[in-house]
């Protein structure tokens, strides 16, 4: 699935947030969206899954547009991990999981052998086999974002949209959901706040400054330092990684 966003248009509140952004998602790539707090990368990906109506603009997942789909419909292509997963009413890990079945079903159907072997497969591949009864509200930050990762990757979507997904985690699950997602070889369109991490992962990104798009290539051709400096406003010095290869970003100080 390609996901092809041309012209978004957002504002909040009377102030223009999202300002004619275009981007694409080819097929089975995993592409990031970088920019400092504030620069509208949430708001974007919410009014490509739907949470808020863009001002103008269009969105299609493939042939689907998507911005004149159901929800359902939109669910049962694209899986969401959004930046904030709180949740009133408390529910064991494996019923918030088992959630990601949802749009694949009637109203009223039972949940059958296949869902219960899609629902176990998630949550061991997200690593929390020992957690399946506990309470999600009891978990710590980084627990939830991979119970909501196995709960996407139960939707078994066709396309994932991730906002900060390893914000809460330490280094290892970071790791840990990163390799998950790109093995599972789908498109990919992810807000990342580790400039090392996107380097790693990425095909390609996009950097937005103020609701924009301020750049947008390979890893290389974006993580400059004069790009870095001039939109995340801090002075670093970019290497090659020895050996291993890869970009390394050392920061050295704000500007
Ligand atoms: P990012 O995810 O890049 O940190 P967001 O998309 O969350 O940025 O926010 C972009 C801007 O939109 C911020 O200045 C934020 O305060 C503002 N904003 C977000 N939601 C609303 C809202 N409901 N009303 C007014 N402003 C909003
Ligand atoms: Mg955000």
């Amino acid at each position: 699935m390609e996901l092809n966003v041309r012209d978004l248009s957002v504002s909040l509140g009377g102030a223009s947030i999202v300002n004619k952004i275009s981007l694409q998602v080819q097929e089975k790539k995993f592409v990031g969206l970088l920019g400092p707090n504030g620069c509208g990368k949430s708001t974007l990906l919410k009014s490509i899954y739907k949470v808020i109506k863009p001002d103008e603009g269009q969105v299609h997942l493939s042939g689907t547009d998507l911005l004149k789909s159901s929800p359902k419909a939109v669910s049962q292509l694209m899986g969401v991990v959004g930046q904030f997963n709180d949740l009133s009413f408390d529910f064991t890990v494996r019923e918030m999981v088992m959630m990601g079945r949802t749009p694949h079903k009637k109203l009223l159907d039972a949940d059958n052998a296949a869902d219960f072997r899609i629902v176990d497969e998630a949550i061991r591949k997200v690593g929390l086999e020992a957690y399946s009864s506990r309470s999600y509200l009891s978990l710590s930050g980084g627990e939830k974002q991979r119970v909501i990762l196995a709960r996407a990757l139960a939707q078994q979507p066709q396309f994932l949209v991730l906002d900060e997904p390893t914000n809460h985690l330490d280094v290892k699950y970071q790791l840990q959901i990163l390799n998950i997602v790109r093995s599972l070889n789908i498109g990919v369109l992810a807000a990342l706040h580790d400039l090392s991490l996107a380097a790693k992962y990425c095909d390609y990104l996009y950097l937005i400054k103020k609701g924009k798009v301020a750049a947008r290539g390979e890893p290389k051709e974006v993580l400059t330092r004069e790009r870095i400096a001039d939109v995340f406003e801090v002075e670093c010095e970019i290497y090659d990684i020895p050996v291993t290869g890869g970009l390394g970003i050392a920061y050295l100080a704000s500007k």
